[in-house]
């Protein structure tokens, strides 16, 4: 490659042949650059299903660069590198590849994560090659645009960003209102699967591996032996072709009830009626337009209930974009926050599923097994007990970031930081997402089938989400009596005397010192 002019470099979360970095792409002058590195597997504990569909979906990329007819200059993680070599991280392999390729120049489009930023940027800068960073327009609102926004609008609140999305992309507007006369079906949103449980759930949508992702199964299983999860059934889609039948599968057979079903939960359930498009659209496999297009499309048709189209599109158009402009707004700081000064250590059993509490069991045995869990496994049941227990925000991101398919830092970390944890102090949530065992019992069958009793909040059943609540409370009333959203739960707290007090947060250091629920 003598002479090269631009070398593109393609990130493990980058693959759209449209993304910016290809603008003016010269097959005769430039090439492309991907490299597995195994840092990106161990800079958090990355589970094997993580790791299996990065690999993958990279390797079908690059058969589809080139297809393209595009020269592409592509590392493969060994089986047998111990990980210290130079090519063990970004910078390192891509420092090799400048030596060997000396190009002019090196083009990528604006990565998904602060760490990998600094680390192109420092590579550059020290093989003195100019780095050219294109906006990613993947995305419906860029960095810049959301900067100016959130200026504007002082305090930053989900909804009222999502109202002026969908005025500036018309999605759902008729003319100046929004579709059905209402921008929020979230109160349809809420339903239960009932006492008998659900049924008639469709199958999920699942891709028998291929040979590309059969050999990555196999390095995966024995370069990565020892992370977190299995890829028994590993069964995602690794391509474009395969993220468009999946898309085009969910709107068909799912999105009818997602509405409805958006926050049940049931145990051995772990695909209910959501999407499983997290993962797709984060390798950008899928563009945003063309998911919030197609369940446009079905409302329109009258295949979809306005509340279940508008509750997916809010996820989409609303949520994924306001996460991401939190996220480039705020970093690098933001994951150091820490508002609520929690200090305990992450549970071991996270990462095994290895607890008498059947929620949890349930939910971190499905996410073990399929990368997957649904926003409210996420934020009810894993991110709940973190926050109640007090686990260090920074460990519970990392366990986060590890163990989801679709973990990408920039959609994980104000999930985790921000709306599951509250450490940003109230920037993404106007309050922390508390609840006691009830809830989880009122979404859930998972009571019924526990040694534990979501009604007790002291003695030796008490739910330990119960008995943590209200410890919650207690530690944090001074934080708390501020926010008015608090007051109810202040007020019920006030009814509690001394000794159930005394009860409760002896009961709760037994809870962190691991001799219950473990
Ligand atoms: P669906 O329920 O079908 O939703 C449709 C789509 O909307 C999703 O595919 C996703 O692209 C988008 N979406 C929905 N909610 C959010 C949200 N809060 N933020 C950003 N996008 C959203 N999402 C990630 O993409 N990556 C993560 O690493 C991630 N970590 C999370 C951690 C915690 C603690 C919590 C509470 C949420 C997290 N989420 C994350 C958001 C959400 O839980 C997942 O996007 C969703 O569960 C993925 O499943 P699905 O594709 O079936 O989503
Ligand atoms: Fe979870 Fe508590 Fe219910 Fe057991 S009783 S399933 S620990 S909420």
């Amino acid at each position: 490659m003598a002479g090269l002019r631009s070398l593109v470099i393609v990130l493990g979360d980058q693959l759209n042949l449209d993304a910016a970095a290809f603008d003016g792409f010269d097959p005769a002058r430039d090439a492309v650059w991907m490299a597995e590195v195994s840092e990106e597997s161990t800079h958090v504990w990355s589970s094997k299903q993580r790791c299996a569909l990065f690999l993958s979906a990279m390797r079908h990329f690059a058969e589809a660069i080139r297809d393209a007819g595009r020269v592409l200059d592509y590392t493969r993680l060994g089986r047998t590198d111990d990980g210290s070599g130079a090519a063990s991280t970004l910078g390192g392999a891509l420092r090799a590849a400048l030596e060997r390729l000396q190009p002019q120049r090196l083009v990528v489009t604006e990565p998904g994560d602060w760490r990998v930023l600094k680390a192109l940027e420092k590579t550059a800068e020290d093989s003195r090659i100019p780095l050219e960073i294109r906006e990613d327009r993947h995305f419906y609102m860029s960095v810049k645009e959301f900067s100016n926004y959130s200026q504007k609008a002082g305090r930053l609140r989900l909804e009222y960003f999502y109202r002026e999305m969908r005025r500036r992309h018309g999605v759902l507007m008729e003319g100046d209102v929004p579709a059905g006369g209402q921008w929020n079906f979230d109160a349809d949103n809420r339903g239960t699967f009932g006492a008998g449980g659900p049924a008639g759930i469709p199958a999920r949508t699942a891709f028998e591996p291929d040979a590309l992702t059969r050999e990555v199964l196999e390095l995966v299983t024995t370069r990565f032996t020892a992370h977190p999860g299995s890829v028994a059934e590993f069964a995602w889609p690794v391509s474009r072709p395969e993220a468009l039948v999946a898309l085009q599968r969910f709107v068909a057979d799912r999105l009818p009830s997602f509405g409805r079903y958006q926050d049940a939960m049931w145990s051995g359930e772990a695909w209910g009626y959501h999407s499983h498009l997290a993962a797709a659209l984060n390798l950008k496999l899928l563009n945003p337009r063309e998911v919030v297009a197609a369940a446009e499309a079905a409302y329109a048709a009258g295949l979809v209930p306005l509340a279940s189209a508008e509750g997916f599109i809010r996820q989409i158009l609303g949520w994924r974009e306001y996460v991401r402009g939190i996220y480039w707004t705020r970093m690098p700081g933001y994951l150091e926050s820490n508002a609520l000064g929690a200090r305990e250590a992450l549970p071991a059993w996270y990462w095994t599923g290895d607890t008498d509490m059947a929620c949890l069991r349930d939910v971190i045995g499905q996410t073990l097994r399929h990368g997957y869990a649904h926003h409210i496994q996420r934020l009810m049941v894993t991110g709940l007990y973190t926050l109640l227990l007090g686990v260090t925000p920074a460990r519970v991101h990392e366990w986060y970031l590890a163990v989801y398919v679709d973990a990408v830092e920039w959609a994980e970390l104000p999930n985790v930081i921000g709306m599951s944890q509250y450490a940003d102090g109230g920037v993404m949530a106007s309050k922390p997402y508390v609840a006691s065992g009830k809830y989880i019992e009122r979404m859930s069958n998972f009571c019924r089938g526990c040694r534990y009793d979501p009604g007790q909040r002291a003695g030796s059943a008490a739910c330990p989400f119960t008995t943590l609540y209200w410890d919650f409370l207690m530690r944090h009333q001074g934080i708390m009596a501020a926010n008015q959203r608090m007051s109810l739960q202040l007020k019920n707290l006030q009814r509690i005397g001394a000794d159930d007090r005394a009860a409760i947060v002896a009961r709760a250091a037994a809870i962190r010192r691991g001799e219950i629920g473990s």
